[in-house]
Formats: structure tokens, sequence, C-alpha cells
């Protein structure tokens, strides 16, 4: 039997169902992993050490550990979102994903570090320091769920929770090379999600390999009556989609994907990956999608908007920190807590999607930018008539190195090109390690039309399956 660390979830699961390891040894081994290598990682926030004592039922997760990213709130456990401003904030209930993970006998292992309220690409935005990449500590492990990635990648948790407003979970998904998803917009509830763009967010799982995903995606799927968007899929048996054959299926790929800014080692491994599935029967075409140039700045104008919205509740009142002192007026309270709770990115959100919201700039920026992401919707629609799956890159480069993106925001958001267009258009997507470039991992993005995840996932299982890069594991 392989070593108990290095079982997938899906093994780890049969082996507890049968009682070929327990959930002490699981425990166990997990948290020792922590402590071993957590102090170079700084994957997580906060780890659950209770979890010796929780009961669990025998469901699809029985006794596994796998860890929630620090925005999904977690009853009895703080939930910060790497943000000053909710320290010591402790939810008094569980996100629906959470409650359905306890529901199948999963064990919630800790809360993973990320980008201060999901606002990044790298991790560096955390209020609590970085997360260093497991393939090489002197680079980024992407984000804004780099915590999440990080934990599976380097064997701190066997699978785990991220967020994907335009990326985050599939870029530190490529990045760490594990396996990342992007369901369909609706597709999993965000009740008790902390609240950053709603029009483009959903909660998706990190995994070791592809089964693993599908097996997750199965447990937090579907209709909860505390989001309205959610809606039940047509089938929540994805592990029944996991066949190695592509015959027949038509992949299209989009140009734009490969255009400027793309590394060509990362582009090469791409098409590597294309001409392996063609060599199993599938077919494709290059395609081209007017409209993608636009989405990067439709995107951050949508994403900043909502957030300046959303992020209006932190007033030092209901949660977290306050910088209140008896006899101080309301405003000042107020702005005060906002201008030391709040990390520099955050705030310069709140002020650019204030301003593109704001009387007279309304049409010029806000509506503008929901016009371009109807056309960009329409690009897709349009491929979905012809293609089966959209072939490209994850990320158009490795991962980079710590300090070398933070001090220019634009250049971080430039490397969000080929996540953010999945969000816009709702559409299902997920990274599956494809290849090394210097060493770092290279993922390769497969979309489906809404709601279409079981042929994502057939074509994913089936290059994962034909290729080795999933069987890899980081030096640390
Ligand atoms: N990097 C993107 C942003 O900063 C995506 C983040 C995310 O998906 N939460 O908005």
């Amino acid at each position: 039997m392989k070593r108990l660390l290095e079982l997938t979830l899906f093994e780890l699961v049969d082996a507890l169902r049968r009682g070929n390891v327990s959930r002490e040894d699981v425990v166990d081994a997990y948290l020792s992993r922590i402590k071993e290598v957590d102090s170079k990682l700084h994957a997580y926030l906060a780890v659950n050490e209770e979890m010796r004592s929780n009961s669990s039922s025998e469901g699809l997760l029985f006794n596994a550990p796998i860890a929630i990213k620090d925005n999904i709130s977690t009853r009895g456990l703080p939930t910060t979102c790497a943000s000053k401003i909710l320290e010591g904030y402790i939810p008094p209930y569980d996100a629906t994903t959470v409650a359905r993970i306890k529901a199948e006998g999963g064990l919630i292992i800790g809360k993973t570090n990320m980008d201060e309220f999901a606002m990044g690409s790298s991790t560096e935005n955390s209020a609590y320091g970085p997360t260093y990449n497991p393939w090489n500590l002197e680079c980024v492990p992407g984000g804004s769920s780099g915590g999440s990635a990080a934990a599976v990648a380097a064997r701190e948790a066997v699978a785990s929770l991220g967020s994907d407003t335009g990326g985050s979970v599939r870029c530190p998904a490529a990045f760490c090379g594990v396996v990342g998803v992007k369901p369909t917009y609706g597709l999993v509830s965000r009740y008790g999600l902390v609240a950053y763009a709603n029009s483009l967010e959903q909660i998706g799982p990190i995994t070791r390999d592809v089964r693993d995903a599908a097996l997750l995606l199965s447990v937090i799927c579907g209709r909860d009556p505390n989001d309205s968007t959610s809606v039940d899929p047509p089938s929540k048996d994805y592990l029944s989609a996991l066949v190695v054959d592509v015959k027949g299926l038509k992949a299209g790929i989009p140009k734009e994907f490969f255009g400027e800014g793309t590394d060509p080692r990362v582009a090469e491994a791409v098409w590597r990956a294309i001409k392996l599935l063609e060599s199993h029967g599938m077919e494709y075409e290059e395609v081209s999608f007017p409209h993608l140039p636009y989405s990067l700045p439709a995107y951050y104008i949508i994403a900043m908007s909502e957030a300046s919205s959303n992020l209006a509740r932190y007033d030092g009142v209901r949660y977290g920190f306050s910088a209140f002192e008896e006899g101080e007026e309301w405003v000042k309270v107020f702005s005060k807590t906002r201008a030391l709770g709040f990390g520099a990115e955050v705030k310069r959100r709140i002020i650019l999607g204030t301003f593109a919201l704001s009387a007279g700039y309304y049409d010029q920026y806000y509506l503008k930018a929901l016009k371009v992401r109807t056309l960009i919707k329409g690009d897709f629609d349009c491929a979905f008539k012809k293609f089966d799956v959209l072939l490209a890159p994850t990320m158009p480069l490795p991962a980079f190195k710590i300090g070398e993106r933070i001090e220019d925001p634009l250049a971080m958001y430039m490397v969000d090109i080929d996540t953010v267009p999945i969000n816009l258009a709702g559409i299902p997507a997920i990274s599956v390690p494809c290849g090394f470039v210097d060493g770092l991992p290279v993922g390769l993005q497969i979309m489906a039309a809404p709601f279409h995840e079981h042929v994502m996932f057939r074509v994913a299982y089936t290059y994962e399956q034909c290729s080795s890069y999933h069987n890899l594991k980081p030096p640390i």
C-alpha cells in the first residue's frame, strides 16, 4: 500500500472504510506533516486540532481531512479572509459547502491562507504574510487560494476548497501542480462564502487528481435554498463521467489564449497536451474569440465595483476589528477602522470600484463593462455550438518570484488574462498539470459549456490517465 500521505482522497476514504487505516492514523499523519512543513510554506492561517474529537458520519468523505480557504465560513473556526479587519472573527455557522463536507463525514483540518478578501493572484496580499510555492520556496503559489493549493501539493491536506472569482482556484492549482475546478456559475452554493464579486464567483475543489475533484464537486454541488443563484445540475454523479475516451469529441483552441505575454514554453506544454489528446481520438480546430482582448478590463471594472459595495459592511460595528474609542464620533471610528483594517490592494479596489459606480461615470465604466461581458459570453456561446470543450493554458507563465509583481498592480492583473473570461461567461473550467518549466508546474485549462462538467471531467481524466504529471510531487 502507498504511504498514507500519498493516498488520494478517493483512496484514503476507501482505506478508512475498509479499516486499513484508522481516523487517528490519518489525523496524526496530517497534523505532523503540517508541523513538519508549514513553518516553511505558511499554507495555513488556522489548524483545527479538535479534529480528533469531532464525530463524523460514514459518507463519501469519511474521515478525510479537507482544508478550507479562509473566506469560507466555518462554525467555531476563525474566518478572517486574511484581513486584519476580520481578525478574531469566528462565524456562528457553516457555509453550505462546509456543512455538506461534514455531512459526508469529511474533517475540517484548517483554514488556508489567501490574498486579502481573495483580491490577488499570488497570496502576497495576505495581512498575515505570504504562502510559498512547495516546488520552489522563492516563488509564489499563485492566488488567491494559494494556501489551499500549496497545502494539497505539499500533502498537508488530502483536498481543499478554494473560491474562484477570476481564477483564484485555477491559478494556484496550475502554479502548484494540482487540479483545480471552477464550476458553472450557480452549481455550488455561496452561502457562507464572504462575498467579493457575487456575479463572478464560485467555490471549487483543489485536489491531487481529477477523480478527487469529481468526487468533491459531487459532494458540494446542487441547489441550496440559502443561495438563490444555486441550482441542481442534470446529474451530480461526476465520477461516472470518468472514462478514458475522447473519441469523437471536438476541441476548440482559442488563439487569443496563446497571445502576446504567453511564455512560449507554457504554450509548448499545452500544445503537447492537445496533440496527446488528438492521438487518442479527439479532433481539434483553432478558433478566434474577437472580444476576448477586452475581458481583463471588463473583469476588473465589474469585480472592483461589486467589491466596493460588498466591503461596505466592514465598519467596526458588526464584525472583527474596531478602532472604537469612548466618545469618538462614529464617522471617525468608521473611517479609522477601515484605514487600519484593510490592506493596500483592498483599499485600491474599493476606491476604484466606487469611482466606476459613481454618477456620471457609471455609464462610461460599469455599464460598458457589463455590455462587453455580454459580448464575451456570446463568443463562448457561439464556440460551444461547435465544440465540446475549449483547451488553453491556465496561466500564461509559470509561478513568478515572490516580490516580483506585488509593487505593480497592472503587472499582477495581467497574469489573470486566461482565467477571467471563464468567470465573465459563467462557464466551468478545470486546470490539470501538463508539464514543467524550470522545475515549476504548468496547467492545461479545459473549458466546457454551462453545466457540462461531465465533458470537462472526461477530457481531463483522459489526459491525466495518458500522462504522468499528477504523480510527481514537490521536493519539500
Ligand atoms: N486575481 C483575480 C483578482 O484579483 C482573481 C481573484 C479571485 O478569483 N478571487 O480579482
